[in-house]
């Protein structure tokens, strides 16, 4: 801090009083007073006409200097004060002669000025130059630029001279330091952010009062330490926080910025973001963290909930496709770093939500899905994922499991779990689910693909009879290849017209006549010949392409039996039977459709029956029902097909509007093999009879069965034993033939 003085500086220095006697005295280097008294002065530069005036004539120097000259003694007090303390102080001369001259320094510059004053005094001669702040006499700081000489040795001095002078530039600057922190302080009034300030040097830190009362404290209960901030930041964000801070003061980010929560007074954790930038000093070294915090519990509330309902699906809460996709990623993820991880996918899904839904209305579906949810949580460890990914889709990822048993243990507990009604509306309502599993460990890739094989195996749960589950194995791969491969030749089968259609007798039981044919479709296969429904009608009705199938089948068998019947008009009208898939029967149209058919063709409605199986009425008994009245209305007949093979009861049944019962051919091939089946179908055509049904028996193979049939009184019967569904022109031949 202490330079060599300039020689315009050292000119102050070389003025010198003692008390109201004003004595000069010179510099070595630049004479600029002299002092008449003193012998080692040298030559006078004013003329000698001014030494009687002289001290007048310097007094009026001093009182109009702007610098202020003081001769101390050695311990440090004032001796002489020239008046202009008065302008630069405030002080009078009087008030400063006899004091201690440090008594009035800043306490920070205090132990430097001390120290420099010493080594000043103790070398006769020396010069020394300091810059400290003198207290006003108004109570303010005054920044001083000093000049000493040590004058110990000088006879007529006998002190240390120092010479001081405002430092304008420095005032400048308070002036300015003061005006920024006025406007600081204006801002930490206007803010809603709290603020810090970090001292580093003595880790104290200053807290804002809205700082303070964003936690619930006023002013005085949160003290300047650290730790007032530190040791209420959750423990879950605390090591973030404080890796970011040190990583801002070892300079490896410009500015810092942090989102944490902290503990507020009323025990509650609040979001706070914090915002910091380092200070550093002239030498660069950081010395002061400053920064705000802003609250942000709101957003974050408001910003979760987004994310939240983005994630989870509205009704069950459960997660979302998006979110076990997410999951899903991560155990493959998992399972890709360590061999030993597997983890396993289920797909589940209702056997017959769609009834339910219907039977009891959206709320009781809706109602159904939020137990199944929580059921299915229940059945399930914590770590695991359950989420909705569709109407009654449910898909479960059980995360680290030994084998494929585990996986097979949960799809158990979960169909035991079903057994138990849920009681929806005061009603138990039964219902069961379809699982399909698929096991990590046959090296999948994308989440996508376990989802599409756990969904496959589903399907073949349920379509080997419902209520099961299925694990995937990469026969299932090529099974569901095979079906993609069969979807795009049914739809290249539609365009290019390679669909036929067969005809299979149904004769009377009482005259053995012909009465009329059973529709049945064939797909002439370019490559594979002649292919049967079984092998394409599911996946004709999965694309949706059984509509063109079905309408085209249905316009062909009206136009054949049309012709037939203009061909043989003498013989009583033949009936044709066609069979419905519940895709058509739920066409809103199908009435008016089936009509313009008829229209078309020229058969009359008494001529056509459709078939439709109990599956097509109970899955929507209302719709079904006025679809039946309607098509009656028309004048057509509506034939109950593959009548024994589903489960619902018989009473149920016969309240549709219903002209003919088809009896399964599983109960026929078991009449006279001993079973109870023969009862059955006794039952059957009796009821039936009471309802004012006639009824056909299907897969008729042997006389015996012919024959058991006729006594049960059952009007029809079709059955290879009479003819194997044959081409149009085949079974034009068999009309008004016996059998044989
Ligand atoms: P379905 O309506 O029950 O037709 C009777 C099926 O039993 C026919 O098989 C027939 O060939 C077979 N069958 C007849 N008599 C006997 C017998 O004595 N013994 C045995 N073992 N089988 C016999 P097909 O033609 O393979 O048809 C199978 C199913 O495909 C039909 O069952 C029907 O549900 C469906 N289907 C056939 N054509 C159409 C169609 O045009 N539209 C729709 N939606 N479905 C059709
Ligand atoms: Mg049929
Ligand atoms: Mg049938």
């Amino acid at each position: 801090m202490f330079t060599l003085p300039t020689p315009a500086e050292l000119s102050a220095a070389n003025l010198h009083a003692n008390n109201a006697k004003l004595v000069c005295t010179t510099s070595a280097d630049i004479p600029l007073v002299t002092n008449p008294i003193s012998k080692a002065s040298p030559a006078p530069i004013m003329n000698s006409g001014v030494h009687s005036a002289s001290a007048a004539y310097v007094r009026a120097l001093l009182s109009h200097s702007p610098d202020v000259i003081a001769v101390l003694a050695a311990d440090g007090t004032i001796k002489f004060q020239s008046p202009s303390v008065l302008d630069v102080l405030g002080y009078e001369p009087n008030e400063m002669i006899g004091r201690q001259s440090f008594d009035r320094l800043h306490p920070d510059d205090f132990t430097s000025i001390t120290k420099l004053f010493a080594e000043l005094a103790a070398e006769p001669g020396k010069i020394s130059t300091a810059v400290c702040r003198f207290r006003h006499k108004n109570g303010s700081w005054c920044p001083l630029d000093c000049i000493g000489k040590n004058l110990l040795d000088d006879p007529l001095v006998n002190g240390i001279l120092i010479s001081s002078r405002h430092n304008a530039q420095q005032r400048h600057m308070e002036d300015r330091l003061r005006e920024s922190e006025e406007r600081y302080a204006l801002a930490m009034k206007g803010t809603n952010d709290g603020l810090w300030d970090w001292d580093l040097r003595t880790n104290r830190v200053y807290f804002s009062p809205r700082w303070k009362e964003m936690l619930g404290y006023s002013d005085h209960e949160i003290g300047s330490t650290p730790d007032e901030w530190l040791n209420r930041v959750h423990s879950d964000d605390i090591a973030a926080l404080q890796a970011d801070i040190a990583g801002h003061i070892e300079s490896h980010t410009d500015h810092y910025e942090g989102e944490y929560r902290v503990l507020h007074k009323d025990g509650a954790y609040r979001w706070m973001v914090t915002r910091g930038i380092a200070v550093r000093g002239e030498d660069g070294v950081m010395n002061r963290l400053v920064g705000s915090q802003a609250d942000i519990t709101d957003k974050k509330r408001i910003a979760e909930l987004l994310i939240h309902d983005a994630l989870h699906d509205a009704l069950t809460k459960l997660p979302n496709r998006t979110l076990f996709v997410d999951r899903l990623q991560n155990c493959l993820s998992r399972a890709k770093r360590h061999k030993e991880y597997q983890f396993a996918v289920l797909f589940l899904d209702l056997d017959r939500f769609k009834v339910i839904n219907d039977g009891l209305g959206h709320v009781m579906g809706d109602k159904l899905l939020v137990d199944l949810a929580s059921l299915l949580s229940s059945c399930v460890r914590p770590e695991d994922t359950v989420a909705r990914i569709g109407g009654d889709e449910f898909t479960i990822l059980l995360d680290g499991i030994e084998d494929i048993s585990s996986a097979i243990r949960v799809a158990q507990r979960i169909q035991t779990a079903l057994t138990v009604p849920f009681a929806l509306g005061g009603q138990d309502v039964y219902t069961s689910a379809s699982i399909g599993i698929a096991l990590s460990a046959s090296g999948y890739q994308h989440p996508e693909e376990l989802i599409r094989d756990a969904d496959n195996a589903m399907y073949r749960a349920k379509s080997s009879g419902k209520a099961r589950h299925q694990v995937f194995d990469s026969s299932m791969h090529a099974h569901a290849a095979a079906l993609l491969q069969l979807e795009t030749d049914l739809r290249r089968a539609v365009e290019r017209k390679e669909f036929r259609v067969h005809y299979q007798a149904i004769r009377s039981l009482a005259t053995a006549e012909v009465t009329g044919f059973e529709a049945l479709v064939r797909w002439q296969h370019p490559q594979r010949g002649l292919v049967y429904p079984g092998d394409f009608i599911h996946a004709a009705e999965e694309t949706g392409l059984i509509l063109p199938i079905g309408w085209w089948v249905l316009h062909e068998a009206c136009r054949q039996t049309a012709e037939w019947q203009k061909n043989i008009p003498e013989a009583q009208p033949l009936t044709i039977n066609v069979n419905l898939s519940s895709n058509q029967f739920a066409q809103p149209d199908l009435p008016a459709q089936v009509k313009r058919v008829l229209d078309e063709t020229g058969l009359s409605p008494a001529s056509l029956k459709l078939e439709i199986t109990e599956t097509v009425v109970i899955e929507n008994p209302e719709a079904a029902g006025e679809m039946l009245r309607q098509l009656r209305a028309i004048g057509i007949k509506v034939c109950l097909d593959d009548f024994g093979t589903g489960y619902s009861s018989l009473s149920y049944l016969l309240r549709f509007p219903i002209d003919t019962l088809k009896i399964d051919r599983s109960f026929v091939s078991g009449i006279g093999s001993g079973t109870e089946n023969a009862s059955i179908v006794k039952a059957i055509v009796a009821l039936a009879h009471n309802m004012g049904m006639d009824v056909t028996a299907e897969g008729v193979e042997t006389r015996e069965q012919l024959l058991h049939l006729q006594h049960l009184n059952c009007e029809n019967a079709q059955g290879y034993l009479f003819s194997k569904p044959v081409t149009a022109e085949k079974a034009f031949g068999q009309i008004g033939t016996a059998a044989e």
